[in-house]
């Protein structure tokens, strides 16, 4: 492509999302960027719209029909200057559950933290705090799936009664930490490993609704927390 081609196709695209630009001379720093936050889809105001949106989203993606998926220049530009997302998802390391990804949402839209098995730490739990109050999102999702490693490793170490000691550098913390989630589904039907991590969802909201930051958010309505599961399979998310 052309240089003149692609200035034109960059104004084209920054003119669209209502950014106004100012000539500079040449060789001198591009001044930065300014303009408002456009919402990449409707208006968020509370937890059951987030949800909503977020529902919607994973329909497109398993439709294979991304269509809100924003990551382009005029979004980029747009959210520069400040962000107004809608939802925070805690999910799992693993790399075949990329949150934005599976709810079809672009810059902007998401307060993201992974951690293997949605495991909670003081640096997790204080992302999250983040995201709802700081950032306001009026929804906290807790977003376990199918086939998860790092409760199957979990399952595995308990199972040889071995010492989290023994693990290598902080694996041990993480066995140890989703260890309460195996142990609760002990002798119940079905399949061992999905009652674990349906377990663990669980587990993580009550613990999240410990927080003194996160609860009073709920009791007072300003905050919806859900689980959910995705199932790899799929590519659905279920609501638990
Ligand atoms: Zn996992």
């Amino acid at each position: 492509m052309s240089s003149t081609s692609s200035r034109r196709r960059f104004l084209t695209t920054a003119l669209a999302a209502g950014v106004t630009l100012t000539a500079c001379s040449k060789g001198a720093p591009a001044p930065a960027p300014t303009g408002t936050t456009p919402p990449s889809g409707t208006p968020v105001r509370t937890g059951q719209e987030a949800l909503a949106r977020l529902v919607a989203g994973n329909t497109r993606f398993v439709a294979d029909r991304d269509e809100r998926l924003d990551e382009g220049l005029a979004r980029r530009v747009a959210v520069a200057e400040g962000q107004h997302p809608f939802a925070t998802v805690l999910g799992c390391v693993d790399s075949r559950v990329p949150i934005e990804l599976v709810f079809d949402q672009g810059l902007g839209d998401l307060v993201v933290v992974r951690s293997a098995g949605e495991a909670l730490d003081q640096s997790v739990i204080g992302s999250l705090e983040f995201g709802v109050a700081e950032l306001h999102t009026p929804l906290l999702m807790v977003l376990g799936h199918q086939r998860c490693g790092a409760l199957d490793a979990t399952i595995k170490a308990l199972d040889a009664h071995q010492r989290t000691s023994e693990e290598a550098g902080q694996i041990g913390y993480l066995v140890e930490t989703l260890a309460p989630a195996v142990r609760r589904v002990a002798g119940r039907p079905g399949d061992r490993l999905t009652n674990a991590i349906h377990a663990n969802v669980d587990l993580v909201l009550a613990k999240l609704r410990q927080s003194p930051v996160i609860a009073p958010l709920e009791t007072t309505g300003k905050l919806k927390l859900v689980g959910a599961y995705y199932e790899l399979d799929t590519g659905r998310v279920l609501l638990t």
